[in-house]
């Protein structure tokens, strides 16, 4: 296995084993009946936790993902990055080290998004809908914990435009 290859598995890893904190399991394991129940802010405590997970797993992956490009541009030759697609073996490299920057970069995105819903959840503005400003359904907020949009808005969202 080469260096690589090691970083890669790493970042799998780290992505399915991602610590679980006690109360998260004991949210994980309502149902959503039981979900719906839920007071508002044990609600909003436990989707937070839900953002919380999701961030540490998305962190890890763009960590692990430019540590990895970083490596890709060590392994390039000095001073012949922009000869890449003559040699062959460098453009792969090339391309290997655009392909782990550009799921850097929407991992990271994704963090964004998170950070945005965690600063909603303070601000009291969790689950409602962006565009109609209709509270969104929980079961929606428990599968994606950061939609900014009730799912009639995001199917309709393209004849708005
Ligand atoms: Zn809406």
């Amino acid at each position: 296995m080469n260096q690589t290859e090691k970083v890669k598995s790493t970042a799998t890893k780290a992505a399915k084993e991602e610590p679980t904190s006690g109360d998260l399991i004991s949210y994980e394991s309502l149902d959503d009946a039981a979900y719906e129940e839920l007071p508002e802010a044990e609600y909003l405590e436990a989707q937070k936790q839900l953002l919380e997970n999701e961030k540490s797993i998305y962190l890890g992956q763009a960590e692990a993902l430019k540590a990895e490009a970083d490596y890709l541009a060590q392994e390039a030759e000095p001073g012949d990055t922009q000869f890449d697609e003559e040699s062959g073996e460098g453009g792969t490299t090339t391309i290997d080290r655009e392909r782990d920057l550009a799921l850097a970069a929407s991992a990271l995105a994704a963090v964004e998004e998170i950070d945005d819903a965690l600063r909603k959840i303070e601000h009291g503005t969790y689950g409602i809908c962006e565009s109609c400003h209709e509270v969104i359904p929980r079961m929606r907020m428990r599968a994606l914990p950061y939609a900014r949009l009730c799912v009639k808005c995001k199917n309709g969202g393209l004849s708005r435009r």
